[in-house]
């Protein structure tokens, strides 16, 4: 596996994946970035290989949300997400159960840390955790 380097990731984003490994680390476990960013070719040979259903992943720089405000007018919400395992057992072994302690943990303490986790959707994707950011003011949607 690639070493992931967490300076790729958004500065917001590194902020709080750091505060999330630290207590992962507190609490015992060896967690580890497996993924963070993906390009689009990278994105669309997961889906391929049935590993993500999406193209509007959040691991990929080029996705943008949009978000309505009102009536007529919209927020551009960019996101950022990552991938943490702990490294002695990856997916395997005892992670390969979704109730494994180790993804209890970094769900709890993803959403401790403002982001979302995989593991609270209809198809569970227990190693990530994912922000969403709006950086831009609110757009209006006429077309000047
Ligand atoms: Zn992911």
């Amino acid at each position: 596996m690639a070493k992931v380097d967490i300076n790729q990731a958004h500065p917001v984003f590194k902020l709080r994946l750091e505060r999330i490994l630290a207590d992962l680390t507190s609490l015992g476990w060896k967690p580890r970035i497996a993924s963070l960013k993906r390009s689009t070719a990278e994105q669309a040979e997961k889906v391929k290989q049935g590993y993500s259903k999406t193209m509007r992943s959040w691991h990929v720089e080029s996705t943008v949300g949009m978000l309505p405000v009102g009536r007529d007018r919209f927020n551009q919400v960019f996101g950022s997400a990552a991938d943490i395992i702990d490294k002695r057992y990856g997916w395997a072994g005892l992670a390969a159960n979704k109730d494994f302690k180790f993804w209890k943990d970094l769900g709890r303490v993803a959403k401790k840390h403002g982001c979302s986790w995989g593991g609270d959707w209809k198809i569970k994707d227990v190693a990530h955790v994912e922000m969403h950011y709006i950086e831009m003011p609110t757009q209006s949607t006429a077309i000047a």
